[in-house]
């Protein structure tokens, strides 16, 4: 690649940084802001709404409130301010110079750096708000399910933070096949176990049907869930979907506001990768709201992979959020919760489902969803390594290639939009994609 030359500029029109005391004393809950009413969760038997008791099994008490308030903001307490702060908190906006020049488009590119925290991607800033507030009620342990084990290293950093334990069901082929995570997991005391396991009902019964089961995420779900309403003062904890999680992920849009203001800047789009759905979310909901209140023209663009694209072909209805059939049904975009996602690389964005408050959104159209290859994804992850230097998580390739294509379209239209997107994590620990990838053997669907 031929060298790439800038247009000076000023240091802080390149890195957008907050004082610590800019750190955000409160989350922003888009529940009352939403534009048709929250469709409730269902007893699938009566077809009834759950009444809040119900999830006390398997929840703390403080964060069911959460899920259900009806407060726009919900205050963030100063320990949990602390934790954060050690986090890497408040985390830099940059201006992706080298790649705007690399594209030669007049587009502005923004992206958050939520790669900064200890385990490399946003998933901590939930982590650590749902292990304050089980140690706060006096719960002991966490139990929890991890595909490739991104969240479980997150949950796992966060509850030896607070003095928990954490049990993590982990999808048994990549306990096999991609153990670093597992390592870190074990590193910060957790308790990793392979899924199937002989621990609980469900996971003997996939045993004995195959030894030598894979494992799945579903499977996985269904264990971690078994495993905390079974077990002494153990509670089930999520890394996405639910409207807690992604109200505790609105710290990185609350903060890209300020550095968007800091910059004299109001996006015209603002992109990021779907999995379940939390650190799109986390990054658009604070400006969604603004959307709705009339205060901006922002739009919002969710990317998803074409081999798992629950947003842009899935039915808006309401189904099980888990294969097992364990949960409650939770009206949202799904391809069916038997639906079995190919292996592709970008294990965080393998589930069948999108968040309840991100399908309200989609309906309305509020928010426009995206379908992009596999091989596009580490394309532009390639371009990125490149033109900015980081390597970023195969999750997060779906964000920058739904940018880097919004850019080429504003270049076409010869337009200077700004674009910002969220920089999810980074991919040091998943090179095998890269190398496969770089040895042209990678598919778009995954197998
Ligand atoms: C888990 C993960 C995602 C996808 O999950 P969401 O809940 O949709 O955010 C995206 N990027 C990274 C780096 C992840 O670890």
């Amino acid at each position: 690649m031929q060298a790439i030359r800038t247009e000076p500029a000023n240091a802080s029109d390149v890195k957008i940084l907050l004082d610590v005391d800019d750190l955000p004393r409160a989350w922003y809950n888009i529940l009352p802001d939403l534009p048709a009413p929250f469709p409730p969760y269902l007893h699938p038997g009566t077809k009834e709404p759950v009444p809040p008791q119900a999830f006390e099994p398997l929840f703390p008490k403080e964060l069911i409130r959460q899920e259900m308030s009806p407060n726009r903001a919900e205050p963030i307490p100063e320990e949990l301010r602390e934790a954060y702060f050690r986090l890497g908190r408040p985390t830099p906006l940059y201006r992706a110079k080298r790649l705007e020049a690399f594209l030669k488009t007049p587009a502005r590119l923004y992206y958050k750096r939520e790669d900064l925290s200890p385990v490399g991607s946003h998933k901590p800033n939930t982590a650590f708000a749902q292990a304050y507030f089980a140690a706060q009620e006096g719960v002991e342990a966490l139990a929890t399910e991890t595909g490739a084990g991104q969240w479980g290293s997150a949950l796992a950093l966060a509850t030896n933070y607070f003095g928990l334990k954490a049990k993590v069901f982990m999808v048994r082929v990549s306990y096999d096949q991609k153990p670093y995570r597992k390592y870190v997991m074990n590193l910060y005391g957790a308790d990793v176990i392979p899924s199937p396991s002989d621990q609980t009902n469900v996971g003997k019964k996939f045993l004995a049907q195959d030894p030598d089961h894979p494992g799945s995420l579903g499977i996985a779900i269904s264990e971690a869930i078994e495993s905390a309403v079974t077990s002494k003062n153990t509670r089930y904890s999520l890394g996405s979907v639910l409207n807690h999680v992604l109200m505790h992920q609105t710290i990185i849009g609350l903060e890209a506001q300020k550095q968007f203001e800091l910059a004299d800047i109001t996006p015209d789009f603002m992109v990021g990768s779907v999995g379940g759905g939390s650190n799109f979310g986390g990054f658009t909901y604070p400006m969604i709201g603004e959307r709705i209140h009339g205060n901006v023209e922002t739009r919002f663009v969710a990317v998803e992979p074409e081999s798992v694209p629950s947003m842009t072909q899935g039915r808006y209805e309401y189904d099980f959020g888990d294969t097992g059939e364990m949960t409650p049904l939770v009206k949202m975009h799904t391809l069916g919760h038997s639906f079995v996602p190919p292996r592709i690389h970008a294990g965080g964005l393998r589930y069948h489902g999108t968040a309840a408050t991100l399908s309200v959104l989609l309906d309305s159209g509020l928010v426009e969803p995206r379908a992009v290859d596999q091989v596009s994804t580490f394309q532009a992850g390639e371009i990125f390594a490149k033109t900015e230097g980081l390597i970023p998580a195969p999750e997060t390739c779906h964000a920058i290639r739904g940018a880097i294509d919004l850019a080429l379209e504003a270049k076409a239209r010869n337009e200077a939009t700004t674009i910002a997107f969220n920089y999810s994590g980074h991919g040091l620990l998943d090179l095998e994609g890269y190398r496969q990838f770089m040895e042209g053997t990678l598919k778009n669907n995954g197998k």
